[in-house]
């Protein structure tokens, strides 16, 4: 069998539901060679993976996934390989966690104007230590019981034209290009596939993207070979990953994808180039 690596896993460092020592314990009970944490606009957790990634003989690649806004959709990129303690990058996912705490309370605000008596206390409970998003919301939301389900949160509140959506900052594609290159790192287009937008695509890779994350557990086996085709043509590397958020918030993805070692190779090289 070859080598498996996985490029897309997140921890309690933002919304994932294990720690990042116990995503890649979970790597290493999988067999995979290489991971990458790569946890929303938060880099926390990384030194921690990478420290029992030794011990354990698994690769850990240091990572993030930011989000942007392009074309008033939420577009994620993926960043690899960056430098963790890069001042510029620090600088800017302090500026988005401390928006992310102030676009939770407007959303409780509009939660609570609906009738729905959650406090902000209660989800920045269920966050911790991590970045808190909406699914922190949408958690808090079950606990208490006026869902019964996160699926069900979003639908009725939380998503994209739900009366308790609120906007994130906003950070062009671009910029978020500009910041994984100025921290070392190389920058991939997130599972292209959950967009329903590939006319966008050629656009987002004028922005200066790297690679694109051609193989995702929410890809069919047609969109895999659409977005390998895509990246030969226009010269990008290919990534992939689970996109797993642990075994808790829906279904643990983590060992279902199948991603070959070389794609990492890709990456290393055009990193030393
Ligand atoms: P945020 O970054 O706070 O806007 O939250 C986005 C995250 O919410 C995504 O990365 C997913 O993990 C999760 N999410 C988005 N839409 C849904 C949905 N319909 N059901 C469950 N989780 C969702
Ligand atoms: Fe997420
Ligand atoms: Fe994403
Ligand atoms: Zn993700």
């Amino acid at each position: 069998m070859t080598d498996r690596i996985d490029l897309h896993l997140h921890s309690t460092c933002s919304d994932g539901t294990s720690r990042p020592e116990a995503v890649v314990q979970k790597a290493c009970v999988h067999g995979l060679k290489a991971i990458s944490l790569t946890d929303h606009d938060c880099v926390d957790g990384v030194p921690a993976a990478m420290e029992i990634g030794k011990t354990l003989g698994v690769e850990v690649i240091p990572g993030t996934e930011l989000s942007t806004t392009f074309d008033g959709k939420d577009i994620h990129i993926l960043a690899y390989f960056i430098d963790c303690a890069h001042p510029g990058l620090l600088r800017y996912l302090q500026l988005f966690q401390d928006e992310r705490e102030r676009r939770a309370e407007r959303i409780v605000n509009r939660l609570n104007q609906l009738g729905v008596g959650l406090t902000i206390e209660a989800v920045m409970a269920r966050a911790g230590d991590g970045v808190v998003g909406r699914p922190h919301i949408a958690d808090a939301l079950v606990e208490e019981g006026y869902v019964f389900s996160v699926s069900e949160a979003f639908q009725k509140y939380l998503g994209y034209n739900r009366p308790a959506y609120e906007k994130k900052y906003i950070l062009l594609p671009e910029e978020a290009v500009r910041l994984i290159h100025e921290a070392g790192g190389l920058a991939c287009l997130a599972h292209p596939g959950i967009y329903n937008r590939d006319d966008l695509l050629p656009a987002l890779v004028a922005c200066g993207l790297d690679g694109i994350e051609a193989i995702h557990s929410k890809h069919t086996p047609e969109q895999i070979r659409r977005y390998e085709e895509f990246a030969d043509l226009y010269g990008l590397l290919k990534t992939g990953g689970s996109d797993c958020h642990g075994s808790v918030r829906g279904e643990p993805t983590m060992g279902t994808v199948d991603v070959p070692y070389t794609f990492l190779e890709g990456l290393r090289g055009a990193r030393q180039s």
